[in-house]
């Protein structure tokens, strides 16, 4: 399945469409259980908003880089914006 990349969100964030035409969806995403941890690898979990996965994801990774949805490959950002294509988010056995 064809993951969302930076470019791809960029792209959408701009008002234009993605190279092959295939537009994103976005949705918010809430973080849950935030666990501080003294050696400073703090994580949270994000329950994925187009495919429920909940996903572990550590402070120090993702300020730098986001974090993809370990199931559907959507897009976490650090803004709590959620992004899935269109074309991904139709699957049934993704919703
Ligand atoms: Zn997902």
């Amino acid at each position: 399945m064809k993951k969302v990349t930076w470019n791809d969100v960029l792209t959408f964030n701009r008002g234009l469409k993605t190279e092959d035409r295939d537009l994103l969806v976005k949705r918010e995403w809430k973080a849950t259980h935030r666990i501080p941890n003294a050696d400073g690898r703090s994580y949270f979990h994000i329950d994925c908003p187009f495919c429920k996965t909940r996903n572990t994801v550590y402070v120090w990774s993702f300020a730098g880089q986001g974090k993809r949805c370990e199931v559907c490959g959507a897009m976490f950002s650090w803004f709590g914006e959620a992004y899935q294509f269109k074309s991904n988010n139709k699957r049934k056995d993704l919703q």
